[in-house]
């Protein structure tokens, strides 16, 4: 009876370790999220944090000792480029440490893990080694999935109507100008699109400015070109059809509308249809703070994104879409980005506010079938927690390097260029965080810091970088695949 359990075992062990050969099972993981909103900082933290094995305590194959290497192995995908980890690590462990270069296009990364599995089965059948796929992309391009079901007329008509919105309405204030000098039905004109196209792409590009932090409107590549840059594919801007509803052959409008329909059949749909679909788990990375920092227009703004960005993940319920593609991802994690820019106290907070808008926008999104997660991190740490003294009172403080430029509510701290800052609060009541309501100016002022000095190791390369439940965030889109 022994040898029989003994030989069927082997058995299944042999046979495992052939097909774990084969095929290692792969995980797609794709990580987005609006422009700054920390994807390049998030990928590189992840990926150094765990090849160098930092404490994860909340991420469980780690905490409990079952991860034995986890390495790069070369990106799968030829038409991919890379993600390009080595620079972004030589950035922030350079002297002085600087920030990376942010993502402006899909790039990707393979990851190794080799684990020892919980589960009988697991380990009988030798699956020891998973793959990540880790594919960084602009969340910009999410924002263009409404485009595939509206025609030209439609979105003109939804475009101006959104920029006469509050918060927006200043800003647009040169291109509706343009518009009411135009006629859409006079003879198409290079010249007239070139500027149209600029005019509208200055008032979406400033609505994302620091001052406004409005979150963006299609099209994504207006303002995350990525390899189209300078492209005459996205030469084209909604117009106003002022009560028209046919246009003439060799119009402005025809020309206008022609383009409006190359940019969804030859970028918006190859990219959910050959991206998009393929992703396994997501994690979107939202700048929480910039919004609250905006202001009330930014954080409706920012939830009107996420719901945006929500409905791309239930297409398979609308018959037009799922046409096109089916997304499989069952995991979907919004993470609020930089909680190190508040003390401690606030991070639960943040946390809450942030769950409080994907409901908001679960909600009106009708969002069903992924399992969906809400959580405050920073990926990277830049500061550390203190007391300082202000006004004759002793206050909890954050304490870092700011950047260049960056001079709200500080005092100098010791004798190097560190600062105290006092962040203030975040509201109790996410709701009251969300209507604008209970915070004072000074309360969502926060400042950007340098990243940490680097940790150099005795035996070469450097320590992980401090963190903000980054752990959590592995263990919520990877740790069940893990056990
Ligand atoms: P991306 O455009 O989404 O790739 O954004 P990045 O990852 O380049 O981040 C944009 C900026 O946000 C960085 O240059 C940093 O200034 C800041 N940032 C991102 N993540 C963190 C973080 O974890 N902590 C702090 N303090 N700042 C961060």
């Amino acid at each position: 009876m022994v040898n029989l359990i003994q030989d069927t075992t082997d058995i299944f062990r042999n046979v495992g370790h052939y097909a774990g050969d084969l095929v290692s099972p792969t995980l797609r993981l794709g990580v987005t999220g609006l422009a700054r909103s920390g994807k390049t900082v998030f990928i590189t933290a992840l990926v150094h944090n765990l090849i160098a094995g930092g404490r994860l305590p909340f991420f469980d194959a780690a905490a409990e000792g079952r991860v034995s290497r986890v390495f790069l192995e070369p990106q799968p995908d030829d038409t991919v480029p890379r993600f390009d980890f080595e620079a972004h690590m030589a950035d922030l462990t350079g002297d002085p440490p600087t920030w990376p270069e942010s993502t402006r296009r899909i790039s990707q990364l393979r990851l190794a893990i080799e684990y020892q599995p919980q589960g009988f089965w697991k380990r009988q059948l030798g699956y020891d080694r998973l793959h990540v796929d880790i594919v960084d992309y602009p969340g910009e391009w999410l924002l263009d999935l409404p485009l595939l079901s509206l025609d030209f007329a439609e979105w003109s008509a939804q475009a101006l109507q959104q920029s006469v919105e509050a918060g927006r309405e200043t800003i647009s204030g040169p291109w509706r100008q343009a518009l009411t000098e135009i006629d859409p039905a006079a003879p198409a004109d290079e010249g007239l699109a070139v500027k149209l196209s600029d005019l509208f792409k200055t008032y979406l590009a400033n609505a994302r400015a620091d001052q406004y932090s409005l979150s963006t409107l299609p099209p994504g590549r207006f303002l995350m070109p990525g390899d189209l840059e300078g492209s005459p594919a996205l030469t084209f801007a909604p117009l106003d059809a002022k009560g028209e509803s046919k246009f003439p052959k060799g119009s402005l409008w025809a020309m206008m509308e022609r383009r409006y329909e190359a940019y969804k059949a030859h970028v918006v749909r190859p990219f959910f249809r050959d991206h998009f679909s393929r992703l396994d788990r997501q994690i979107v990375l939202v700048d929480v703070l910039a919004a609250l920092n905006g202001g009330p227009e930014a954080v409706a703004d920012l939830e009107r994104a996420m719901t945006d960005i929500l409905d791309c993940f239930r297409t398979g319920s609308n018959s037009f879409l799922s046409n096109l593609f089916f997304p499989r991802i069952d995991r979907l994690v919004f993470a609020a980005t930089k909680a190190d820019h508040l003390h401690h106290s606030s991070h639960d907070r943040l946390q809450a506010i942030l769950k409080a808008l994907t409901e908001q926008a679960m909600e009106r999104a009708e969002f069903g079938g992924a399992d969906v997660k809400a959580l405050a991190m920073a990926a990277i740490r830049a500061t550390r927690e203190g007391e300082a003294r202000r006004a004759g009172e002793t206050l909890p403080c954050i304490i870092g390097n700011p950047l260049q430029g960056e001079a709200i509510g500080r005092q100098k701290f010791g004798g190097n260029d560190e600062f105290a800052i006092f962040p203030g609060d975040l509201p109790e009541d996410p709701a009251l965080a969300l209507r604008g309501d209970g915070m004072q100016a000074e309360d969502v002022r926060f400042v950007r810091f340098r990243p940490p000095d680097p940790v150099p190791l005795p035996g070469g390369g450097f320590a992980p970088f401090p963190n903000i439940r980054l752990d959590r965030a592995i263990q919520s889109l990877i740790g069940d695949h893990l056990e």
